[in-house]
């Protein structure tokens, strides 16, 4: 740590990232333990926790683990909850769709121990394959939401949101965006939440949902999310999770949620007229202070990051006349992060005075590329080879090659050139699966060991049992290289006990070693894999070098 930093942190302040924020609330509210599977912008949540584990002795604070994905994570977080344990779920928010189905029906049980799920999106899709809001699925599960400004907030409404949850029995999402996630601050922290008892359900029906249990809990649920609203309405704004400030004879209204606040106090002292302002930070969102706001205001501006829930659910519930104008009427653009300098815009400010350039600046391009010596490189390098030397075979429309989520997917840029698509976690092998049926050959889907762990082994046991005519090339690097070099869930030795066990053939499943000595070896396994009519595995293994020298620090 640096001088700086030791500096300013007192003995109740820490320098955190906005991860670091929540995972040090959920471990000050009593957490008990916390799941997760890595993915930017939100795997610092449980890299926090993991160090923190690591230096406990051992049986003491929470447990943190790693999990095969996102929906075995949210599995084991309901489990925790269910044995009457404070429990985190991690993920990021595409992370949200693999565990929307223990999401969706977790929120009809009658949780009675505090349950957080703390949701990373990535609004200008920094590291992540669309821009989905979170808020959207908390609002169609019917659980509150809350929606961090600061560091220090997403601190303090993580601590809240474990009571919110075990106030109303009921899972509270916290959504964090990437901005918020990844900088860091001073939060002053609170003593921690004293024990309590772990208890089992005193009810198992209402954690049983069978359609005429399930029909009882929905009931339970429409009512309680008019209680939450009531409750957010007064509670929050006592406890400053929505603020509204009406300016008497202002026009303009604005709406904010997260960083939009501080975007729009960094423009106020650029505008003549201080507009009156409703800032968001809980959802469902403050119906009543909306309408207060609107009743007050010819125009509302509604400034949130994702897309334009809010402004939507504005002009639903106004009989006003009032113009709302936001991302969806062009105001602010309709894709990427807010930035002080959009905000500026919509509010009608001139652009702020920059230095002009006196020459044009060109910087030469750097594309993200594998680290030098990565085992990908060598894998592609074969794979290339490959399916140069399969010229005679009969076929079809190929080759295909459907890739997956990890480094490897930078294997579509040049110099490889080598992956046709990048969709979700696992759809490499569904896809070939697909495009095999529909009589593409040769095709070939590429898998990294942890996503075959996350999402591939079940698209696995489909081509398996038809003995579809596919490849799946297995890049073992025995890491989760992309979002740092965590370990994966399974150790390289069960990968092909894996393949073996959803029923690929024991000739056609082969391990080959993806080192650049190997490389004549590695290309005539793939080519024999390739030319074989049917489903054929080849496991490429080598160590990703950044896990290797985490290994050799003793980090990983
Ligand atoms: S982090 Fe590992 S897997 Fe990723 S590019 Fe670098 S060496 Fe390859």
């Amino acid at each position: 740590m640096s001088n700086l930093i030791a500096a300013r942190e007192t003995s109740t302040q820490r320098v955190l990232l906005g991860d670091e924020a929540v995972a040090q609330a959920a471990v000050d509210a009593g957490l008990s333990a916390a799941y997760g599977y890595p993915g930017t912008p939100s795997t610092e949540i449980m890299e926090h926790l993991l160090r923190r584990s690591r230096r406990a002795t051992p049986g003491e604070g929470p447990l943190a683990r790693w999990c095969a994905n996102e929906k075995t994570a949210y599995e084991s977080a309901l489990g925790a909850a269910m044995a009457g344990g404070r429990a985190l779920v991690v993920m990021k928010h595409v992370g949200l769709n693999v565990a929307a189905d223990p999401f969706m029906n977790s929120a009809l049980l009658d949780l009675h121990a505090g349950l957080v799920v703390a949701v990373a999106d990535d609004p200008g899709m920094h590291s992540s394959q669309n821009e989905q809001d979170s808020r959207a699925y908390a609002e169609m599960a019917h659980v509150p939401c809350l929606e961090p400004a600061t560091q220090q907030e997403a601190y303090d409404m993580t601590r809240r949101a474990f009571e919110l949850s075990e106030r109303f029995r009921t899972p509270v999402l916290v959504r964090m965006v990437t901005r918020l996630a990844h900088s860091r601050t001073a939060v002053t922290l609170r003593p921690p939440a004293p024990e309590r008892p772990h208890l089992l359900p005193a009810d198992p029906t209402a954690w049983t949902l069978l359609p005429a249990n399930a029909r009882r809990r929905w009931r339970v649920v429409l009512d309680r999310q008019r209680a939450i609203e009531r409750y957010l309405a007064k509670e929050g704004a006592e406890a400053d999770l929505s603020m509204l400030t009406l300016r008497p004879g202002a026009d303009l209204g604005v709406v904010t949620t997260g960083l939009a606040r501080g975007y729009l106090l960094e423009a106020l002292n650029g505008l003549e007229e201080r507009p009156s302002h409703l800032h968001v930070g809980a959802y469902p969102a403050p119906e009543e202070a909306l309408r207060r706001l609107a009743a007050s205001v010819d125009t509302i501006l509604v400034l949130e990051e994702g897309q334009p829930l809010l402004e939507r659910r504005l002009r639903g519930i106004l009989t006003t006349a009032v113009e709302v104008i936001g991302r969806e009427t062009g105001a602010l653009p309709q894709d990427g992060e807010l930035t002080p300098d959009t905000v500026r815009a919509a509010l009608g400010l001139a652009e702020r005075p920059h230095a002009e350039l006196t020459e044009p600046l060109v910087l030469p391009g750097r594309p993200p590329q594998l680290c030098t010596g990565c085992p990908h490189r060598d894998s592609f390098t074969a794979l290339d080879r490959a399916l140069g030397a399969v010229d005679g075979m009969e076929q079809s429309g190929g080759p295909l090659v459907t890739g997956d989520i990890g480094c490897y997917t930078l294997g579509a840029l040049p110099p490889f050139r080598a992956i046709d698509s990048c969709v979700c976690m696992g759809a490499s092998i569904g896809m070939a699966r697909g495009a095999a049926d529909a009589g593409v050959r040769p095709v070939v889907a590429v898998i990294g060991d942890s996503t075959f762990l996350h999402s591939g082994i079940q698209p696995l046991l489909d081509a398996a049992t038809d003995d579809t005519d596919m490849t799946v090339l297995i890049l073992d690097n025995g890491a989760v290289g992309m979002t740092g070099a965590q370990d994966t869930v399974a150790p390289s030795s069960r990968l092909e006990p894996i393949a073996l066990a959803v029923g690929v053939h024991p000739d056609c499943c082969v391990v080959v070693d993806a080192h650049p000595r190997k490389l004549d070896q590695m290309t005539e396994v793939l080519q024999q894999a390739i030319e074989h009519r049917g489903l054929s595995v080849v496991i490429a293994a080598r160590e990703c070098i950044e896990h290797a020298r985490l290994r050799k620090r003793g980090a990983a």
